[in-house]
């Protein structure tokens, strides 16, 4: 383990589920995230090398950054300090996807909505409707698990005031892509956390071989949109694009997001699928 103010978590070193090895390629620059991603064998490696790059200067640095200042609640604790790879199940029929991590919530526990407030409410949700073990994400040695289901982030590094760029949005999109593509044949149905990740996932969508709309169908809580699924992928039948407003503090403090609203949500997820 690293010392009580390392930048990030070195590869393969003990942190529980990290999925990379001290050998796992990095990626340290846009055209290396395309390289990596593609080149990847298989949905594991795809992840590991997801979750060693650095290819966006500036993220690099905030999230290590973050992770050296640590917020006070948290000093005590070892922070991730690396981008966070898709997590769940390898064969999902339901692909959930965020933003991008936050900075003490996945920057810190190394698992995407994983001890944050946002988290706290999606994963209590997840769980009423079937689709978690456990109704809280805490740390990456939690014991949770999703079932039949994965998440994703269209960016996978923490941004500062959760803003990334549009230029770290292209850089990032391989990943996703690449992730997208390589779960289509299980999955039925994705629920697009916000309007950003709603906008985030259709090139990925695209460059995964899904046909898209056009005009691209506008985000909102529980709009719903069926795609045809990629030629590669063996299932013949459309899958189903969801919106979910995001359980931020925000959105959950003035009540524009409830707790059924969010079950309601997940529960047609789970059903479609
Ligand atoms: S945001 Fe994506 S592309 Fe940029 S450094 Fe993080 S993982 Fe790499």
């Amino acid at each position: 383990m690293t010392d009580a103010r390392a930048p990030y978590v070195p590869p393969g070193t003990g942190w529980p589920d990290d999925p990379a090895a001290p050998d796992t390629p990095v990626a340290h620059g846009a055209g290396e995230v395309i390289e990596l991603a593609a080149g990847a064998p298989d949905l594991a490696e795809l992840c590991a090398r997801q979750s060693v790059c650095r290819a966006c200067d500036r993220l690099v640095e905030w999230r290590e950054k973050v992770a050296v200042e640590r917020r006070r609640a948290f000093a005590n604790e070892e922070y991730w300090g690396r981008p966070i790879p898709g997590w769940g199940d390898p064969e999902p029929r339901i692909l959930i996807v965020g933003l991008a991590p936050a900075a003490h919530g996945g920057n810190r526990t190394g698992r995407i909505f994983t001890g944050d407030r946002s988290g706290d409410w999606l994963f209590a949700s997840l769980h009423r409707v079937g689709l978690a073990s456990q109704a809280t994400s805490v740390h990456a040695a939690d014991g949770q698990r999703l079932i039949g289901a994965r998440m994703a982030a269209t960016v996978r590094c923490a941004p500062p005031d959760n803003k990334p760029t549009p230029l770290e949005r292209t850089t990032c999109l391989p990943w996703l892509a690449r992730e997208v593509e390589d779960v289509a044949g299980s999955v039925r149905c994705i629920v697009c956390l916000g309007g950003f990740a709603w906008q985030g996932v259709w090139p990925a969508l695209k460059q995964a071989g899904y046909e898209v709309p056009r005009p691209r169908p506008k985000f909102g809580h529980a709009a719903e949109v069926e795609l045809a699924p990629p030629p590669s992928a063996a299932r013949r039948d459309p899958v189903l694009l969801l919106g979910c407003y995001h359980p931020s503090q925000q959105n959950t403090f003035t009540g524009r997001v409830t707790e059924d609203m969010l079950d309601a949500v997940f529960a047609r997820a789970r059903d479609y699928a």
